[in-house]
């Protein structure tokens, strides 16, 4: 059995003790197998020294035994890690920043505690999986959707708590911005609520956010301060119809008042996400020669090449699939004034309207629909880069780069331009074409995501990949441009790179870590916060 780094044999044999006496003995894992199930499936580390493996798991299935174990904890001084679901694929899996920590596992506690359909809101526990809310809904006939990431198998609460993204409507797709109150055990092992949940018999916990004095909730999430025992969401109400319509536009610079208009419907609330992406796009190296030859000019492609390139196969430059939910009618409204905008300010604008889906859907319209984006929970992203004929050898994971860009144009250009140059000046293969759309999950700013692949045999593909990887985070901040999220890996490199004052936003996180958990049991090294003890000395 491993032990946590800093813990004597004694203390480790009496926490265990403890730690069975609290969750029971079939909830504390310290087996070989067990624990391998922890590791970070996508771990840019893995099999290397540096991988981030965990010394045994606990599965609570209470706040009082969160409570208790932490305690516990906290007596010993022994690393913990929570997770809800421990999906994190892409941001490092369940496995923790400091290895030999302890996994707080939190996949027992999946209780629904409250779903109302008037006043459009839930309250759960953090083992509920999207899946979980969506059957519970369903089973009841109740009147609201919930917004999904991809993978159907996270969970709300862990989910929200990385400042994950789904595909409805803006402030619902931003999970964290869609929660409102919050139960949390602090290190010491007390438990706290915010917003309306901390007065007693509360009865708008889950709708009005703030309730009184300076909020803290922002701190949990992304944060190594406690463990979220309940998280209220705001739903989005059910919705009669569905359709979407995609606007092409000819010209390659139409890409600037494409996005303006984009975001003056997205922002009205007329339009849920907006999906660019270009007719001409395509996986690097796999461009038609004369479109290649074309993007070898120096100093860029022309855009009047391009244009006639796109213009003599009738292609177009750029589509965005503009999504309505509503009335059939509000519906055909909103779509007849997004075709008028667009005409009047993009000419040569044309559209193609997809299917008006009314709810609830027959099994074949099921089939085919984008999923998430009418807030089903499925697991169909995992189809792509699957093993086929044509992809013989997938990679075994994915690490997500993801930098924050502001909702223009000109940005996407700059991202184009940026990280092209980036890619060839440290002679690596780029994962950014001049065509390269950016993801649009959050409200208000564009993902110009990345996916670098993961090996489990070719640890040097890996140290590679992390030093791109690592080198991007530096050149994105050198343009203004900052990640949202990372795995574990990398998360000191990019709190680095939040640096404004000489890192002061670093420096009060610290203040606040070492008076609130000073033994820095929770979560250490999360988004590269580090307890005192094992802090490098600042200058
Ligand atoms: C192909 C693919 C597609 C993906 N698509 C999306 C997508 O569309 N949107 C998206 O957001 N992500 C996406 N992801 C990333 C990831 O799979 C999801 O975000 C997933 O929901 C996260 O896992 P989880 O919900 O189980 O959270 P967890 O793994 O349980 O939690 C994430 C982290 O939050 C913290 N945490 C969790 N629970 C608690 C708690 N109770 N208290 C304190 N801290 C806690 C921990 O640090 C934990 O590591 C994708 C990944 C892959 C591989």
């Amino acid at each position: 059995v491993a032990i946590p780094p800093g813990v004597n044999s004694r203390d480790w044999d009496a926490a265990l003790r403890q730690f069975r006496q609290a969750v029971g003995e079939s909830w504390v894992f310290t087996s070989d197998e067990d624990i391998a199930l922890y590791r970070d499936a996508y771990s840019p580390l893995w099999g290397e020294r540096e991988e981030r493996l965990v010394s045994a798991a606990i599965a609570p299935d209470t706040t009082e035994q969160v409570s208790a174990v932490v305690r516990t904890a906290n007596q010993f001084r022994i690393p913990i890690y929570p997770i809800s679901t421990g999906k994190n694929l892409g941001y490092g899996g369940s496995a923790p920043n400091l290895s030999g920590s302890v996994v707080i596992d939190l996949k027992r506690m999946n209780r629904v505690i409250e779903v109302d359909d008037k006043r459009h809101f839930a309250i759960v526990e953090p083992g509920v999986a999207y899946f979980d809310l969506y059957r519970h809904i369903q089973d009841r006939g109740l009147k609201v959707w919930i917004d999904c990431p991809d993978p159907g198998w996270g969970s709300p609460v862990g989910n929200s708590l990385d400042h994950g993204v789904g595909y409805t409507f803006g402030g619902y797709r931003d999970h964290f911005q869609a929660h409102c109150g919050l139960e949390a055990v602090l290190p010491t092992g007390e438990v706290v609520r915010t917003g309306m949940g901390a007065l007693p018999g509360a009865k708008t916990w889950a709708e009005y956010r703030y309730g009184f004095g300076p909020t803290v909730d922002g701190l949990f999430a992304q944060g190594n301060l406690g463990i979220v025992t309940k998280m209220g969401f705001h739903l989005f109400p059910a919705q009669e119809a569905y359709q979407n319509s995609v606007v092409t536009v000819p010209r390659r610079n139409d890409l600037i008042p494409l996005v303006d208009l984009v975001n003056e419907l997205e922002h009205t609330g007329l339009v849920g996400q907006p999906v660019y992406g270009s007719p001409l796009g395509g996986p690097p190296g796999a461009f038609p020669p004369e479109l290649a030859g074309l993007l070898k000019r120096p100093g860029g492609p022309p855009a009047d090449d391009l244009d006639r390139f796109a213009a003599e196969r009738k292609r177009g430059s750029w589509t965005c699939r503009l999504q309505f939910y509503g009335s059939p009618r509000v519906i055909a409204a909103h779509i007849e004034h997004a075709k008028e905008r667009f005409t009047s300010v993009i000419p040569g604008s044309t559209f193609q309207d997809g299917e008006l889906l009314r709810f609830p859907l027959t099994q074949a319209q099921l089939d085919r629909v984008h999923k998430v984006a009418v807030g089903i929970p499925n697991m169909s992203i995992f189809s792509i880069g699957a093993r086929t004929e044509l992809n013989p050898s997938p990679s075994d994971g994915h690490l997500w780069f993801s930098p924050i860009i502001p909702k223009t144009g000109e940005a996407i250009f700059d991202a184009q331009r940026v990280f092209m140059e980036a890619f060839a000046t440290l002679g690596r293969p780029s994962l950014v074409t001049p065509f390269s759309t950016p993801a649009t999950w959050m409200h208000r700013a564009f993902i110009f995501i990345m996916a670098f692949p993961i090996s489990r045999t070719n640890v040097q593909q890996n140290q590679r990949n992390r030093e791109t990887f690592r080198t991007l985070v530096r050149v994105a901040a050198e343009h203004g441009w900052g990640e949202y999220r990372t795995a574990p890996a990398f998360q000191d490199d990019v709190m680095a790179a939040y640096s404004f004052n000489n890192g002061a936003l670093l420096r009060l996180h610290e203040t606040i870590k070492d008076a609130v958990d000073p033994n820095g049991i929770v979560a250490a090294g999360r988004s590269g916060i580090w307890p005192r003890h094992l802090r490098e000395p600042r200058p």
